[in-house]
């Protein structure tokens, strides 16, 4: 893949918007893949950890907007606990969903969930969906 990089496009609004959201340093990572290394999700991903903050990096947003990895994000914070650098790539994972569902809405249908379901489904349940699925 060729990259054309300049200072605009590394610093773009995408980039920015992600480091506002997270407050993450995105340029703490060294790419030492630790992350990756250790995460329980990263067999079933596209892109791994690891890649992600090397994509926001080169200023490159707008393609982990389709990726899978967003959503897969368990969120466990091991590769936080792993990272020599204290990087917090759950909060950029969930700073990219953010970015996706402010352009396509929330993924939940507040309609659809009955008052029936609100009784019966475990309240993990609507807070793990609300904060993955819902801005
Ligand atoms: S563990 Fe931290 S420094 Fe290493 S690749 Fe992952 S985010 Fe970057
Ligand atoms: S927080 Fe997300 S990216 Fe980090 S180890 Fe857990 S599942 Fe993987």
């Amino acid at each position: 893949m060729r990259v054309r990089l300049s200072g605009q496009s590394v610093h773009n609004e995408l980039v920015r918007r992600v480091e506002e959201y997270s407050g993450q340093d995105l340029m703490a990572c060294y790419q030492c893949g630790k992350c990756a290394a250790g995460c329980p999700v990263a067999f079933a991903m596209d892109m791994l950890p690891s890649q992600v903050i090397r994509f926001v990096q080169l200023g490159l947003v707008d393609r982990l907007l389709d990726s899978k990895t967003i959503w897969l994000c368990a969120a466990c914070q091991t590769c936080y606990t792993r990272c020599p650098k204290g990087v917090d790539l759950s909060r950029i994972m969930e700073a990219l969903r953010e970015i996706v569902m402010f352009e396509k809405g929330s993924y939940i249908n507040y309609d659809a969930i009955s008052p029936r379901d609100v009784m019966e489904w475990p309240q993990q349940a609507f807070i793990g969906g609300f904060r993955k699925y819902a801005v």
